[in-house]
C-alpha cells in the first residue's frame, strides 16, 4: 500500500521531504559543505552545490526547488552520502524531488523519461572511453590524457 503524503509549501517543506523514504535525515544537515567538495558535478559545473539544494529545502522554498535545474544533475554516484557527517542522504533526496517535481506538475512525464535516456546514453558513452583508454593501459602517454580532456568539447553546451 503506497502513503499519499500531502503537498506542502514554505518551512513546511523540508517536513514533506522528511516523510519519504531516503529523505528522513534532511533537518540533520549542519551546512558543512563537504557534499559540494566530494561532487564531481560539482567540479565540472561550479553553479551546482549540493549543500546549497538542501539549504533551499530547508529554508521552504518549494516552488524555487522543484522548478530548479539543480534536482537534475545528480549521477547518483553516492560520494556525498558516503561523506556526509549527518548521514543526509542527498542522492536519495534528489529522487524524492525528482518524484514531487513529476507528481505536483513541475514537469512533464515526458521530460523525466529524456532525463532517464540521458543517464543511459551518457553511461555508454563513459563505457565506450574507459573500454578504449584500458586496452591500451600499457601505452598511455601524455597525447592520450589531452585528447580526453578534450572531449567534452566537442559537446556544445
Ligand atoms: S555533507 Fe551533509 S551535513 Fe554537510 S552540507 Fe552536505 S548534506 Fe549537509
Ligand atoms: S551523488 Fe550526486 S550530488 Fe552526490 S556526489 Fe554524486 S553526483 Fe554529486
Amino acid at each position: 500500500m503506497f502513503t499519499v503524503i500531502k503537498p506542502m509549501r514554505g518551512p513546511k517543506f523540508k517536513n514533506e521531504v522528511a516523510r519519504y523514504p531516503g529523505g528522513e535525515n534532511i533537518k540533520r544537515c549542519f551546512a558543512c559543505g563537504t557534499c559540494t567538495l566530494s561532487c564531481p558535478v560539482s567540479e565540472a559545473e561550479s553553479n551546482y552545490s549540493p549543500r546549497r539544494v538542501i539549504h533551499k529545502i530547508l529554508l521552504g522554498l518549494k516552488d524555487e526547488v522543484l522548478s530548479s535545474d539543480e534536482i537534475w544533475y545528480c549521477m547518483t554516484c553516492y560520494r556525498c552520502q558516503v561523506r556526509c557527517p549527518q548521514d543526509v542522504k542527498y542522492p536519495e533526496i534528489m529522487r524524492v524531488l525528482r518524484q514531487m517535481a513529476l507528481e505536483q506538475g513541475y514537469v512533464k512525464s515526458e521530460f523525466v523519461d529524456a532525463m532517464k535516456e540521458i543517464e543511459k546514453v551518457t553511461q555508454d558513452i563513459r563505457r565506450k572511453i574507459l573500454k578504449r583508454f584500458i586496452e591500451k593501459r600499457e601505452s598511455i602517454t601524455e597525447k592520450d590524457i589531452r585528447e580526453i580532456i578534450s572531449l567534452s568539447d566537442k559537446i556544445q553546451p
